[in-house]
This record gives C-alpha cells, structure tokens and sequence, in this order.
C-alpha cells in the first residue's frame, strides 16, 4: 500500500512531485478522507493481504504519529496486514525529535527513509532544502535513540556545481557513521533530474544555474558505486544499496517486479489485476470526492497484456542482480520472454547491454549507465 502525503512547508525549486505548501489545515479532513478510501479499497479486494505499507510524499513527516496510527489501523482494518510488513514512513529532518520517532515506531513504523539529500551547505541552499547538514544528523540521531534499526537515507547528486570530491566526502561521512552516529542501513542515490516547468529549469534556462552533464553525473554515479563496492554494499537496484541483501526496500521492490499496489490519496497511482488508477491531484478535489461517496479517481486504465509486459522488462531490468526470471515472466504474462522480446534481448546482448543467462536476463555495466534507454527499448 502506498499512502500519499501531498504536503510540504515549502517547495524545493527542482520539485515535481504532487505536493502543496501553505495547505497545512488541510491535514486532518486529508487523514479522514484517506483512512475511508483505505476502507473501500479493503472491501473492494477483500482477503487480499499487504505485505508493506509505505507513507511518501509530500513530507509525511508533517503528520503526528497519532495520525499516522489511524492510517494504519484503517489498514489493519481494511487488509489482513501481514505481520511482518515492512511499514515505511519518508521524514524531512526539520523539527523532528526523539519523541516524534519514539511515536512513529509505537504505531508500527518500522522503517525510516530520512530526506539527508547532501551533506553539503552549498548544496543543500542549492537545491533550496530547508534543512543544514547538522539536522540531518540530529534527526538521524533521533531516530536511533528511539529505537529505529531500519534507516534509508536519500541523497540527490549531480547539484548545481557538485564537485566529485564533495560527493565523495558526502559518502564517505555517510559510511563513516557520521550522520546520526552509524550507517544507514539502506542508500537510495538519485541523480538530480531537471524537469520542465520548476524554478529550477527556469533558473538553468537563463544561465542562473548550471547543472553537471551528462558524462559528469556518469562520474558521479560511478564514484557512488565504487565507494559502496568497496565498502562491500550490495548494489540492488539502479538508484538503491542496501548495507546486506535483507535491508532492500520490500515496498518498491513490489514496483520493481511489476505487482499490483494500491495507491490512495491525492494524485496517488494505484495497479491491482491490470486496472490502473490515478487519483485527483489536488487535496481539495480528493478530500471532496471521498466525502460525497465517490472513488477520488482522475483516471482509470486497463493495461493490456503486451504493456504489461513491457513494464515487466522495463522495470524488473532495475534489478541489477535478479533481473527478469524468464520463468516468472511465462508464470506471470503466460507468454515466452524469447517470443515476446526474444529479438530486442538479443540486439541488446549483442552490444553489450545486457546478459542472457539460462535462469536471468539482467544489466550489464555498461548497460546500467544507459538503463533508462534500455528499459525504454521496452515499452
Ligand atoms: S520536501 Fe520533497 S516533496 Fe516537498 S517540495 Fe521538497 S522535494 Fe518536493
């Protein structure tokens, strides 16, 4: 399940996320439309369970952790939750203490995944965070001393005017413990991606700002990836590392295998038995549609057979160790890899993208440093 929160106490120039400032108020009628779209949704796939829970946002840091307990208890309520499932919830490091953390986990948070983004002031004010490097640490702190043993840190490289020796330091401090008094248990590493209508794509536009190319963020990834092998992190996914192979994300790992979630709240995507959903985005707009009886839903889709299968390759590719199953492809799509992609997986081999192997077919090294193209051969 994934629980959006489209609330934030400001907006990051580089944001393109379905997320609202100064809508605070707008915060327990939000929990009370979201808890009554959970319960639909229980009743609509009734006996179905959830294996995972994730809060994103947004800044789902905003909520109290008393509402983040209605939320899961109106998840308990509407799905047999499994009793392990990992519960995720993304915090920002502003305002948040011991306390707050010590809350979260009573409700059944397990696992933080902490916004750190850099280490860097210059990169921090760059990327228009309202939080310094010291809160990063203090939160993680928090967290800690509350009893979190499960953290993910965030961190965005490739800022206006990143140096690869202030990313290497960011890592290095990271690994050394130096945020929140020990590593991280999980790593996600996210290229700075400028997308069209932020400030920040204006700024880059009139010359305000300059963001590394191509070939320089490659380096960046690339430096990433070797201070993780060497510090012996289990690269997992494109964009993901996690400190031993049982740390990954059990929650995007579902996306990354193409199963079926349920999204719910405003402008959250859902997929369950090849119908996909996408919810009004606006929080005024979903909050009214649930109180007057409706399914808060934009959009509505049924995905046809040879899409997806194309998600299946598109995404499962980002498994850098698992890659596709061609087993699991037949057991799921009930077609052959070879007859449905068959000659596109071979042009790919061909030029050294990717590997066919009798169990698997995965990303080679150069074929990771090109993975969207490739996964984009797909669909
Ligand atoms: S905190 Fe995250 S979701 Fe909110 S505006 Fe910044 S980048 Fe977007």
């Amino acid at each position: 399940m994934y629980l959006h929160v489209p609330f934030c106490a400001h907006i990051c120039p580089y944001c393109d996320f379905n997320t609202y400032a100064g809508k605070g108020d707008l915060i327990p009628r939000y929990v009370g439309a979201l808890e009554r779209e959970i319960a639909r949704h229980g009743a609509e796939l009734d006996g179905r369970t959830a294996a995972t829970v994730y809060f994103g946002g947004g800044t789902p840091s905003l909520l109290s952790p008393a509402q983040v307990g209605q939320l899961l208890q109106a998840c308990r309520a509407a799905f047999a939750l499994a009793p392990n499932a990992e519960i995720t919830l993304e915090a920002n490091p502003n305002g948040v203490e011991t306390d707050y953390f010590a809350g979260l986990l009573q409700v059944g948070v397990n696992r933080l995944s902490l916004g750190v983004q850099t280490l860097s002031p210059r990169g921090l004010r760059a990327l228009g965070r309202l939080h310094g490097p010291a809160d990063a640490a203090r939160a993680a702190a928090a967290a800690r001393t509350a009893g979190f043993a499960n953290i993910s840190f965030d961190c965005i490289f490739g800022w206006p005017d990143q140096t690869l020796a202030v990313w290497r330091e960011d890592l290095d401090r990271i690994l050394a413990g130096e945020v929140g008094g020990s590593p991280p248990e999980h790593l996600s590493l996210y290229s700075l991606i400028v997308e069209p209508g932020t400030p920040m794509a204006d700024a880059v536009k009139r010359g305000i700002v300059a963001v590394p190319d191509d070939d320089a963020a490659a380096d960046l990834y690339e430096t990433a990836m070797g201070v993780l092998a060497n510090a012996g992190w289990t690269h997992y996914e494109v964009a993901n590392w996690a400190r031993d192979p049982a740390l990954v994300s059990r929650h995007n790992r579902v996306y990354w295998r193409n199963g079926d979630f349920v999204g719910a709240g405003a402008g959250a995507h859902g997929t369950v038995a090849g119908r996909r959903w996408m919810n009004h985005p606006l929080p005024e707009t979903y909050i009214a549609a649930v109180g007057r009886g409706e399914q808060p839903v934009a959009t509505i889709e049924r995905i046809s057979p040879r899409v997806a299968m194309g998600e299946t390759m598109m995404l499962g590719l980002r498994l850098l160790e698992a890659g596709i199953s061609p087993s699991r492809f037949t057991e799921r799509h009930g077609a052959t890899l070879e007859t449905t992609f068959g000659s596109t997986v071979a042009e790919l081999a061909e030029i050294g993208l990717v590997t066919r192997e009798p169990d698997r077919v995965r990303l080679t090294r150069r074929g990771l440093l090109l993975a969207n193209d490739v996964c984009a051969r797909f669909v």
